[in-house]
């Protein structure tokens, strides 16, 4: 471990820099996509694995390089093929990730900083403030995990990890360059080679960053809005000060512009009883949406202690649902499964690192997890 740290984590490098870092060796670049291939799609942690890669340029890459992964300190797989996973990064800080099937898709949340400098009122990851960004190598781990979570890398087997949303913790405009290199690496077909309709980069607004991705990617897009006017948004969302909802989607719509497809944006509206699920709310909400080609994600709060806020009721979340079907805008409630599953923003972090009576009982719900309320919409 001694000299670990002075090395360059090749897990951590874009199609383009490893590229380049063979360059800089006096290696031939097509060197890049064996790496690549022996990395992301074979699972190797080591270059002796890597057999069409001589000894000589072996040993070279291991004096110079090494292929890094985060431990895993908690993994619960549950009965419904939800899978959960604490991972320690480098320096000690944990991150949580979920991974979520659905039909013939496995869904994958991955963190992108640890804790988030934004502090929107009803999130647990804003509640224990900013710790750092995560490297490249740091958001890869994170999907090598879960693919490796179902055995060794086959790649020639089906995909086992087929959707990656950036929904854990952090904002990942925030952390651009690295969110950036990592979406890339999950979108190159010799790398995970999934379709860029399935990466995709949950914002609260950061508007310049979303207009400098404009240049640089297709990567798909989530915009948290959780309110339909600024007045509220304000409050729930404080990046809104800044650059408040018109702006926003003026950006969004500007994101979907330099797309060489058609896209829609998703919509996440968090709904919190008697602070923005009330029917003024959604007809509010209706007007707002008619400004941007997008689909709404309605998530009911997951509570977390002294937050401040509650869920709605069923039948307030399936009121708030109607009037957006009502005008043709297609929606979906996010169900968890169990209370448990939609550790979205921090909340399986911290219950594992107090280690209250709450945490042991929330180990426990994984294990037992009950197999009704499973659907994904109401
Ligand atoms: N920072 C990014 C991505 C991470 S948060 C963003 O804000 O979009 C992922 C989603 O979970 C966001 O829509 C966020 O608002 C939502 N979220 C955060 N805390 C929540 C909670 N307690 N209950 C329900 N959704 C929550
Ligand atoms: Fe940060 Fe997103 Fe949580 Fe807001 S909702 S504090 S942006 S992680």
């Amino acid at each position: 471990m001694t000299d670990a740290p002075s090395k360059v984590n090749l897990l951590g490098l874009s199609p383009s820099q490893l590229e380049q870092f063979f360059d800089e060796m006096g290696e031939k670049r097509f060197r890049a996509t064996q790496v690549l291939k022996w990395m992301h799609q074979y699972g190797a942690s080591s270059f002796d694995e890597m057999t069409n890669i001589s000894k000589a340029l072996r040993a070279k890459l291991a004096e110079m390089a090494d292929i890094r992964e985060p431990e895993i300190v908690l993994e619960k797989f549950s009965k419904d093929g939800t899978r959960k996973w604490v991972i320690r990064m480098d320096g000690g800080s944990a991150i949580e990730m979920v991974l979520i099937p659905e039909g013939d898709r496995a869904t994958l949340c991955v963190s992108s900083q640890v804790g988030c400098s934004l502090d929107c009122s009803f999130c647990s990851t804003g509640k224990q403030g900013f710790n750092r960004d995560l490297s490249t190598a740091e958001i890869i781990g994170q999907l090598r995990v879960a693919i490796r979570s179902f055995g060794p890398f086959d790649p020639n087997g089906d995909r086992r990890v087929t959707n990656v949303v950036f929904m854990g913790m952090g904002e990942p405009l925030l952390n651009f360059d690295n969110v950036l290199a990592a979406t890339q690496l999950m979108m190159d077909d010799n790398a995970y080679g999934l379709s860029k309709r399935r990466v995709t980069v949950s914002t609260s607004g950061v508007v310049p960053a979303l207009d400098k991705l404009c240049n640089v990617s297709d990567v798909s897009l989530a915009v948290s809005l959780h309110a339909p006017n600024d007045a509220l948004r304000d409050q729930l969302v404080p990046i809104n000060r800044r650059y408040p909802i018109a702006e926003l989607l003026a950006a969004c719509n500007r994101y979907l512009d330099s797309l060489n497809d058609k896209r829609s944006i998703t919509i996440e509206y968090t709904l919190m009883a008697g602070v923005n699920d009330q029917p003024e709310h959604a007809r509010e909400l209706v007007k707002v949406l008619r400004k941007v080609p997008c689909k709404l994600n309605l998530i009911p709060f997951n509570p977390f202690p002294n937050s401040g806020y509650e869920r709605p009721s069923e039948k307030a979340i399936a009121a708030f649902k109607q009037i957006m079907l009502n005008s043709n805008i297609i929606t979906t409630v996010r169900r968890t499964r169990g209370d448990d599953v939609d550790a979205a923003c921090g909340q399986l972090v911290g219950q594992v690192a107090d280690r209250t009576r709450r945490s042991q009982k929330y180990i426990a719900v994984v294990q037992e997890e009950p197999v009704q309320g499973k659907s994904q919409t109401l």
